[in-house]
């Protein structure tokens, strides 16, 4: 199995780390030939402003939505999950647009910018897990095959849409594995 990271901007290495230490093989995408040999993709944190652009000048924003649409298993943490929205409730850009989710991005106000939070989210692991959201976005609305894995303060903070799973954190910064683990079982 080989996973991608979309490696135009943004936190790529950790996640490539998080992805070796599952013994699964992960490699950067940058070029629309990368595309043809992966088994799923993660899109990172960063900016998604930025990745967006960076998609469209590489000519890869077509083809991987094809891929998604077409099923290939996708991950997106924090600006990850606002390219892959149909929906962005503050801003005019639109990337991907392949999940039915509606998103506001810096969502959680400038005071707390960035923070972290233990919590149990059962279908992933029986262990607590740190959430690290850094100006993190949440889901302010979902279609109803939307499953919705978790939420904070009552506002969506993870979940998976068929082939697509989303996170407004990231668990690449972390040393907890098991949403990559998760992740992973949705390839295989
Ligand atoms: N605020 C960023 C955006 O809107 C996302 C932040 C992140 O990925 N950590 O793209």
């Amino acid at each position: 199995m080989k996973v991608g990271v979309l490696s135009l901007q943004g936190g790529v290495i950790e996640h490539i780390h998080h992805l070796n230490k599952l013994n699964v093989e992960a490699i950067e995408v940058k070029k629309i030939d990368q595309l043809k040999k992966i088994d799923g993709i993660i899109l990172p944190g960063g900016e998604s402003t930025t990745i967006g652009k960076l998609l469209r000048d590489s000519n890869l924003l077509i083809p991987l939505k094809a891929l998604i649409q077409s099923g290939l298993p996708t991950w997106g943490t924090c600006a990850g999950m606002i390219l892959l929205a149909k929906k962005i409730e503050n801003d005019t850009r639109r990337h991907l647009e392949v999940m039915d989710i509606n998103v506001k991005r810096n969502a959680f106000g400038s005071q707390i910018d960035s923070f972290k939070k233990i919590d149990i989210i059962p279908e992933i692991s029986s262990n607590p897990i740190e959430l690290v959201f850094i100006r993190a976005p949440y889901i302010s609305d979902a279609d109803k095959d939307v499953h919705i894995i978790h939420k904070i303060e009552n506002k969506i903070v993870a979940a998976r849409q068929k082939n697509i799973l989303v996170t407004s954190f990231h668990p690449e910064l972390t040393d907890d594995l098991s949403f990559h683990r998760y992740f992973i079982k949705m390839i295989v």
